[in-house]
C-alpha cells in the first residue's frame, strides 16, 4: 500500500527544515535536473506509531516566479501543490513573528480546499510563550498546535494529530483479479493521450466512489472479460494548468502509483529515449517486484528503416539493463498504432506474474543447468545447489537450497534466471532467486 503523503507548507524561515530534521529518518534521494527544482532535498521518509509516511517540503521547490510578489505567489503555488498531492497538510507559521498577510492568503486557499490541515505554530520555545498561539485561531483552521522544532517540544502531539488524518489502512475494495495499472513517464511523453486512446477502445466504468479523493481518481475499465484499474488517472484525463505544474514536480506521485499497481506501463518518448528519471522509476518498480511494459510512444515521428526497431530495442535494454524481461511496444497514441495491443499485453504479463512451475520441473531444469554449466568453486570450496522450489508468485520467487549461500556467485544466479526465463517465459515480471543455506 502506498504511504500517506504529508506536505509541509510555510513561508521561508518559519522552521520547516528544522522540523524535517527533527521528524525524518531518511531522505528520499531523487535528483532531477529540471531547472528551478531542487528535488533532492524535498522528499523525506518518516514514521510515527508504526505508520510510515512520506513528507514533502513544498518550500524546497523553487518555483519559477516573476519578480513582483515573489513570496505570495510562491506560497500560493506551494499550497496548491500540497492540496493536489497530500493526504494531510502541515501549515507552519512563526509564533515569534505572529500572523503576516501571506499566512492569511495561504490559510484561505487551504481552508477552501477541504483537505485536512494541521496548523503548526513553531518557535514556541517555552511554556511562557504558549499564549502566542492564540492569535492563530484567526486563520480559521481550527486549533493551532504550538511546537518548538528547535527544542523538540510537542512534536509527539503534532504527529499524533497528523496521523489521525491518514486514510485507514487496507481500504482497498478491488477484487483480486482486477489488474492495477500505473502509467508512468515524464511530462509530455504522451501518458494522457495514451490513456485516452486506451480507454477510448474499451468500456470504461465510471466509478463515483465517494469519499477519498484517491478512489475517485482511478478509472475502471474492462477489455473482454478482464477487469482493469488505471491508477491515478484524474490528472491525466483532464489536464489543467495547475495539474501540469504539479506533475512536473511530483515524482512522489509516480512512486505512489507504482506502489499501488500490479503492472507499470513505462511510457517513453521515441524522440528522447530513456532518461535518468525513467531509470529511477523503472528501478523502483523493479525493486518492488512489479510487472513492467515499456511503451515507446510517438513512434509516428520516427523515420524508420528495417533496423530501427532493433536499434531502439537494443538501446533501451542497454540503458535499462535490469528490465530485459519487459516487453516493448512501439506505439503512437496519436495515430493509435498498436494501442489495441496493450490490454492483451497487460493480461499476458499478469498471467506471467501468477505462473507456477512444479518442483519436479524446476529440479530437472536445475540439473540440466548444472550439467551445462557447473557452479564454479570459490576459494577452493565447492558450492552445491541441492534443490529448488517456487515459494510464491507475483513476483515469481524461487528458493534454492544450497550448502553455503556465500559460495554462489551473482553471475551464476543470473545464469539460472536466464534458464528459467528461456524455459518458462515470465515475460514482463521480475523474478527472484533466494539462496537458503543449511543451518
Ligand atoms: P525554513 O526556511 O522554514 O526551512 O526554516 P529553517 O528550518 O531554516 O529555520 C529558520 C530559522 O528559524 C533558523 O535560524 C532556525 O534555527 C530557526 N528556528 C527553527 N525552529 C525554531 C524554533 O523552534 N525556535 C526558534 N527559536 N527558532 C527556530
Ligand atoms: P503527458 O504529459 O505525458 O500526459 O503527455 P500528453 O498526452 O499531454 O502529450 C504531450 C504532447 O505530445 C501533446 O501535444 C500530444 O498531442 C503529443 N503526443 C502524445 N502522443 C503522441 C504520439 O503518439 N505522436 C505524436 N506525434 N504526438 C503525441
Amino acid at each position: 500500500m502506498a504511504k500517506p503523503l504529508v506536505a509541509v507548507v510555510g513561508r521561508p524561515n518559519v522552521g520547516k527544515s528544522t522540523l524535517f530534521n527533527a521528524i525524518v529518518n531518511k531522505r528520499i534521494s531523487i535528483v532531477e535536473d529540471i531547472p528551478g527544482v531542487t528535488r533532492d532535498r524535498i522528499y523525506f521518509d518518516a514514521e510515527w506509531l508504526n505508520r510510515e509516511f512520506t513528507m514533502i517540503d513544498t518550500g524546497g521547490i523553487e518555483f519559477i516566479t516573476d519578480n513582483s510578489h515573489v513570496i505570495p505567489k510562491m506560497m500560493r503555488l506551494q499550497a496548491e501543490l500540497a492540496i493536489e498531492e497530500a493526504d494531510v497538510i502541515l501549515f507552519v507559521v512563526d509564533g515569534k513573528q505572529g500572523i503576516v498577510p501571506a499566512d492569511e492568503e495561504v490559510a484561505n486557499i487551504l481552508r477552501a480546499s477541504g483537505k485536512p490541515v494541521v496548523l503548526v505554530v513553531n518557535k514556541i520555545d517555552s511554556v511562557n510563550q504558549e499564549p502566542n498561539i492564540y492569535e492563530f485561531y484567526n486563520l480559521g483552521l481550527g486549533d493551532p498546535i504550538g511546537i518548538s522544532a528547535k527544542n523538540l517540544m510537542n512534536l509527539g502531539d503534532l504527529l499524533d494529530d497528523t496521523v489521525k488524518h491518514f486514510p485507514p489502512v487496507g481500504t482497498n475494495v478491488d477484487d483480486e483479479d482486477t489488474i492495477h495499472v500505473a502509467v508512468i513517464g515524464r511530462p509530455n511523453v504522451g501518458k494522457s493521450s495514451l490513456t485516452n486512446a486506451l480507454l477510448g477502445q474499451d468500456r470504461v466504468i465510471v466509478s463515483d466512489v465517494a469519499g477519498t479523493t484517491r478512489d475517485s481518481i482511478d478509472t475502471y475499465w474492462t477489455h473482454g472479460d478482464q477487469k482493469f484499474v488505471l491508477i491515478d488517472t484524474a490528472g491525466m484525463r483532464r489536464k489543467s494548468k495547475i495539474e501540469e505544474a504539479v506533475e512536473r514536480y511530483s515524482i512522489v506521485r509516480s512512486l505512489r502509483s507504482v506502489d499501488r499497481s500490479d503492472i507499470v506501463v513505462l511510457v517513453l518518448d521515441a524522440q528522447d529515449g530513456v532518461t535518468e528519471q525513467d531509470k529511477k522509476i523503472a528501478g523502483y518498480a523493479y525493486e518492488a517486484g512489479k510487472g513492467v511494459i515499456i511503451v515507446v510512444n510517438k513512434w509516428d515521428l520516427i523515420e524508420k528503416d528495417d533496423k530501427t526497431t532493433l536499434r531502439f530495442t537494443e538501446d533501451i535494454y542497454d540503458e535499462l539493463g535490469f528490465l530485459q524481461f519487459a516487453p516493448i511496444l512501439f506505439a503512437s497514441a496519436l495515430t493509435k498504432q498498436r494501442i489495441h495491443r496493450l490490454a492483451d499485453m497487460l493480461k499476458f504479463v499478469s498471467e506471467q506474474q501468477y505462473r507456477r512451475v512444479s518442483t519436479g520441473t524446476l529440479n530437472q531444469l536445475l540439473q540440466d543447468a548444472q550439467t551445462v554449466n557447473p557452479v564454479p568453486s570459490r576459494n577452493g570450496r565447492i558450492p552445491k545447489i541441492y534443490y529448488m522450489t517456487q515459494a510464491s508468485v507475483k513476483p515469481p520467487t524461487f528458493i534454492l537450497f544450497v550448502n553455503e549461500p556465500e559460495l554462489i556467485h551473482f553471475s551464476y544466479m543470473r545464469f539460472l534466471e536466464n534458464r528459467l526465463r528461456e524455459s518458462f517465459g515470465f515475460e514482463g515480471t521480475p523474478i527472484r532467486l533466494v539462496l537458503r543455506g543449511k543451518k
